[in-house]
């Protein structure tokens, strides 16, 4: 795989007063160059936190205490002379929070969108506006400049008539437009890699489908990268070349798209299949939902994260040892001791829980 982003041995804990939540506990991927990948778990499984973490956006007390995220840049000048297509690597991890460096990559490089569009847009300025800073912001243009692509991106989102919407505020927009806004300020500067937390679930289906339609032609188009973040399996159908399943902050499996539905290895994985209602039949209907709970945050089982209500359990095994990362062929991972030799993980960890 041509990687853009790779995330290594990452962990963000918070530091509570109740206790330490290992939101993030050690997670490995690799974000594909041009391609959409989908990061899928029930809440709480740390897909938010990841997203987060890759921007330097974690919020106190929460914070990165381990890992690292390599961004590998490819240099775009606009300026002349400059060699296209060289790679330059970026540690992200390594970079301040509130530094020049991640500021210059938030908005420009990486764009994130989220569920709620007042997230990132202000109510009290103008689209056009907020759209022009961010293009001005980066981009070496005048404000001539930044308005014609301002409403070249409004209407790449399929705004219609995007000059007359330049004057409008958030709120003279209905719930789909605004999202498709809140897309339009995320690609003003062609980021390389688009992050949407759940940008779809607030919507009504019909515009749901629209807007996922959109960002997949965009991707095409633009060439981006898209990490996608979805609890629901119907949205991963319909848009992921590259899926990551996470629980309780760490990485069950991780395959293609046709891997993970047709050949699911973890127990968590096939669990969650099982678990979408079948078509034609309503939710009411599902056969199977996954037994027991996702533990509390505080609680967080021994050995394998989802010992506690897996059906393969086994018992002196699964609750001692920590599945390490099996590749059970090219760009698929299994964290599962079922896939493991059990014998070698004893000896690796000691016996002992970690
Ligand atoms: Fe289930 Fe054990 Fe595999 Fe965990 S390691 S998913 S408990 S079989
Ligand atoms: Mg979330």
């Amino acid at each position: 795989t041509d990687a853009l982003v790779e995330i290594k041995g990452l962990k963000t804990h918070f530091f509570t007063d109740e206790g330490t939540v290992r939101a993030v506990n050690g997670v490995d991927f690799v974000i594909p160059r041009g391609k959409t990948l989908c990061v899928v778990g029930e809440s709480g499984s740390g897909k938010s936190i990841t997203a987060r973490s890759i921007l330097q956006l974690v919020d106190a007390p929460g914070r990165i205490v381990a890992g690292e995220i390599l961004y590998h840049r490819r240099r775009k000048d606009r300026c002349q002379g400059s060699r296209d297509g060289e790679v330059e690597t970026l540690n992200i991890t390594k970079m301040d929070p509130r530094g020049k460096e991640i500021r210059r990559i938030r908005g420009k490089d990486i764009a994130m969108i989220f569920q709620e569009p007042m997230t990132s847009l202000s109510p009290v300025h103008t689209i056009g506006n907020q759209i022009m800073e961010a293009i001005l912001l980066h981009l070496p243009v005048d404000k001539q400049g930044a308005r014609e692509r301002a409403v070249e991106v409004l209407r790449r989102v399929g705004i219609p008539k995007p000059e007359t919407r330049l004057g409008a505020y958030p709120f003279q927009l209905s719930g789909g437009m605004r999202q498709r806004a809140m897309i339009a300020m995320a690609l003003a500067c062609e980021p390389d890699l688009l992050i949407a937390d759940e940008p779809t679930t607030a919507l009504d289906v019909t515009t749901q489908a629209n807007i996922l339609d959109l960002i997949r032609e965009l991707q095409q188009d633009l060439g981006m990268s898209v990490m996608f973040i979805t609890h629901d399996l119907g949205v991963v159908a319909e848009i992921a070349d590259d899926v990551v399943v996470m629980y309780l902050g760490t990485v069950a499996e991780r395959g293609d798209v046709d891997a993970i539905f047709h050949d699911p290895k973890h127990p968590y994985t096939r669990a969650l299949l099982r678990s979408v209602p079948k078509m034609g039949l309503g939710a009411r209907d599902r056969l199977d939902s996954i037994r027991g709970m996702v533990p509390h945050p505080f609680a967080r089982p021994s050995g394998c994260p989802f010992h506690t209500r897996c059906d393969s359990f086994m018992p002196g095994t699964c609750d001692r040892l920590v599945p390490p990362r099996e590749r059970i062929a090219e760009d698929r991972d299994v964290y599962c001791l079922l896939y493991s030799d059990i014998e070698k993980v004893r000896e690796a960890q000691g016996g002992v829980a970690r």
